[in-house]
């Protein structure tokens, strides 16, 4: 067998399956066979046009496979284990990783800047919205799945876990502290569950989707808000006695969000930006303190590497969260341009969809 079946970013508006060869399988490297991925927010930017990547590009960042097959120089794995790997894959070889930052992987030298921080998988390298994906620098990104875990229960780990623990994290969110989170998609859900692990007292999720505000509720939230029924804003600092939060986390994307979480902040409480925007933000003086609020201003990309996967997957393992329940549809691969069609638009309630290769 040397062909698998891959969704493929054609043009502005078109991915598509198409057939592709097995990629060969380099020294650093891993075949892991794909028994579940999903199609992330970003996913859609891409097949929209708004976020630019190669054509013919295999699209996806969120792998839940079996290995098929490990390069000459991976220790440590078999082949037939279950695995994930993050979907930024940092090879860890740039400054910014050797630096900590697992994200910032981008490698660029001449400037040392990358805007789009270091993601691998569906961006810069084959995806995994395919029956096979090639990890690079398997040695560093493969993370065995505990058993007992199903697909679903750790698909988020590649990236919306990572990313919406990374906000909570990142926020520096202290015992007993108040935060309220901004958006209450698949990330903001998972920035509520880890401001929840990380002891906050009392959590404020915002959305405009009550069935996303229940789900909050499941995950940690002790307040839901919805914007399209009160001001946000008004509300909030009612909440806290006109204090302000401890921590805001965004997790959209958009001035609005942005700016809300500024307003209701405390003097020197930390806003944690996970959005990914996609046009300048104002920052009003008022909102801003006029730069004398002592406010932090903290964004993430979701960190990789196997020991922060191994890290995620102990939480689901230990029970401490249940996010299988962000997964409300499931596809077979052939059917991914409905599913795109699905999640693109929204419809149905749906959070995240499973999509199966085999
Ligand atoms: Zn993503």
């Amino acid at each position: 067998m040397t062909m698998m079946k891959a969704a493929v970013f054609v043009a502005p508006g078109r991915i598509e399956l198409v057939d592709k060869p097995i990629p060969p399988v380099g020294p650093n490297d891993a075949l892991v066979r794909i028994t579940t991925t999903t199609i992330c927010g970003t996913d859609v930017h891409i097949l929209k046009g708004e976020y630019p990547v190669a054509p013919g590009l295999t699209i996806g960042h969120e792998p839940v496979g079996i290995i098929e097959k490990l390069g000459s120089n991976v220790q440590g794995y078999q082949e037939g284990q279950r695995v994930i790997a993050g979907a930024i894959c940092p090879s860890f070889n740039s400054y910014a990783s050797q630096d900590g930052l697992s994200s910032q992987d981008g490698g660029c030298t001449c400037h040392g800047y990358k805007p789009m921080g270091g993601w691998r998988f569906g961006n810069t390298i084959d995806g995994t919205q395919a029956e096979y994906v090639l990890v690079p620098d398997a040695q560093a990104n493969l993370a065995p799945v505990p058993d007992g875990l199903s697909d679903e229960q750790v698909l988020m780990c590649p990236d919306i876990m990572s990313t919406g623990f990374a906000g909570a994290e990142a926020a520096n969110i202290k015992i007993g502290d108040i935060v309220a989170v901004f958006a209450q998609g698949p990330i903001g859900l998972c920035a509520t569950a880890g401001a929840k692990l990380r002891g906050a007292s009392m959590i404020i999720a915002i959305d405009g989707v009550n069935e996303r505000l229940q789900i909050a509720r499941q995950l940690g939230a002790d307040v839901t808000l919805n914007f399209r029924e009160v001001d946000v804003v008004d509300e909030i600092l009612k909440l806290t006695g006109g204090r302000g939060v401890d921590a805001a986390i965004e997790a959209l994307g958009t001035q609005t969000t942005f700016e809300s979480a500024l307003r209701v902040l405390k003097p020197g409480g930390t806003l944690s930006s996970l959005g990914v925007y996609s046009s300048d933000l104002v920052i009003p003086l008022g909102a801003f303190h006029a730069g004398l609020g002592d406010n932090k201003i903290v964004t993430s990309l979701c960190p990789g590497g196997k020991e922060r996967m191994r890290r995620l997957l102990n939480v689901v393992a230990s029970g401490r969260v249940d996010l299988g329940l962000l997964v409300t549809h499931e596809y077979k691969l052939e059917q991914i341009v409905e599913a795109y069609d699905l999640f693109g638009h929204q419809r149905d309630g749906v959070l995240k969809v499973a999509i199966k290769p085999f």
